[in-house]
């Protein structure tokens, strides 16, 4: 393949022409990552004009870290009867949500292990509680695995589910549980959890309920360059039928404390992720910059490689932590970032529309 035949197509990408597999796994491949980085930033800037790079004030409560689904990659959870296995109560998750709505938090992410013993009211009183006490928060909470873990212990369908929770107030579902949407890395590093096609399913499934989602890949495992234009390809397809993904979220995986072990993702790997991520899926409105692994940092690079938002500022979290991430920001640090990269910060809801919202610094 020709230098040529690579700025060919970078250039098409750029100008927003849709690559066909072949061609993105060429340049993901082949083309050198200023030239990559370059192409998606012109697309970004063609999708995203102006100085604006959005944040969310959110906050992950991890309520159960026990989960019968046992990934390799994953140090947060503990197998059912562990003495370290914990459950929140709803007055626990309560006090969390309080703690950070005072913080200005408009976005609670509950997430946890798929723990076979919560039934679904559980969620049905705690989002109902959530919702009653505090109204401005959007309720962005539960992986598709915890969904399909309620549908199998209550002997639901999923449709039924989400339907419930949606009425208790649940309103949009976070991408998370995707990892590599391929049944041979997933068979290797997560055996137990639903396979690809179910997770695009309950997907699908919320999405057509009006619910947005969306999308995450945790790269740097076991899969190879073809696998992950695999998983890019498998979301485009999805959103070209119900264009429910507000945002796709790459992030990598940190080795250090988990029995699956391996090597951590290179920055520069993060960055032609991001930038592979813009010009391919050319139907998800926007790319966030997940600094929680790669560090702020390379978080505020990606900016300049396809992303147009910054994440959040993940008030709580335990999972990336405990897997060996040390990453944390403040509000402060993401709007620092964010003008150091030349534009200028904004909160936005879930929905990544901006809100009136006073910023934590002065230009
Ligand atoms: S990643 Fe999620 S589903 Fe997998 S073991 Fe950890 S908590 Fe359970």
């Amino acid at each position: 393949m020709s230098d040529v035949r690579v700025a060919r197509l970078l250039e098409r990408a750029a100008n927003g022409e849709r690559l066909t597999y072949e061609e993105g796994l060429t340049v993901y491949r082949e083309a050198s990552l200023h030239d990559l980085g370059a192409a998606a930033h012109r697309r970004r800037s063609v999708l995203h004009p102006g100085p604006t790079v959005s944040y969310v004030i959110d906050t992950t409560i991890n309520y159960t870290n026990i989960c019968n689904v046992h990934c390799s990659f994953c140090a947060f959870f503990r197998p059912e009867g562990h003495p370290e296995g914990y459950t929140m109560s709803p007055e626990e998750v309560l006090t969390r949500v309080a703690w950070a709505v005072e913080q200005g938090a408009t976005q609670i992410m509950i997430q946890g292990g798929v723990n076979p013993d919560l039934p679904l009211g559980y969620y049905v009183d705690l989002f109902r509680e959530i919702g009653r006490r505090f109204p401005e928060a959007d309720i962005h909470s539960l992986s598709t695995s915890e969904i399909c873990g309620i549908a199998k212990r209550e002997q639901m369908s999923v449709r039924d589910v989400l339907v419930t929770l949606r009425e208790a107030g649940l309103k949009s579902l976070p991408g998370a549980g995707a990892e590599i949407l391929v049944e041979r890395v997933r068979k290797r590093i997560s055996a137990r959890k639903i396979d690809d096609d179910r997770w695009l399913e309950v997907m699908r499934i919320a999405q057509q309920l009006g619910m947005p989602t969306t999308a995450t890949m945790m790269f740097g495992s076991i899969e190879t360059d073809a696998e992950r234009i695999t998983h890019f390809d498998v979301l485009r397809s999805l959103q070209d039928e119900t264009n429910g993904f507000l945002a796709f979220i790459p992030w990598y995986y940190v080795p250090h404390k988990t029995p699956l072990r391996g090597r951590e993702a290179s920055g520069i790997d993060y960055l032609r992720v991001i930038a592979m991520s813009r010009l391919y899926l050319d139907n998800i409105p926007h790319i966030q910059a997940s600094w929680l692994t790669p560090g702020l940092k390379l978080g505020q690079l990606a900016l300049l490689f396809g992303a147009d938002d910054m994440g959040g500022t993940i008030l709580e979290e335990r999972v990336v932590t405990l897997a060996g991430s040390t990453n944390r920001a403040t509000r402060a640090d993401l709007e620092r970032a964010i003008r150091q990269a030349g534009y200028q910060p904004a909160v936005r809801d879930t929905y990544f529309r901006l809100r009136d919202y006073p910023l934590a610094t002065t230009a």
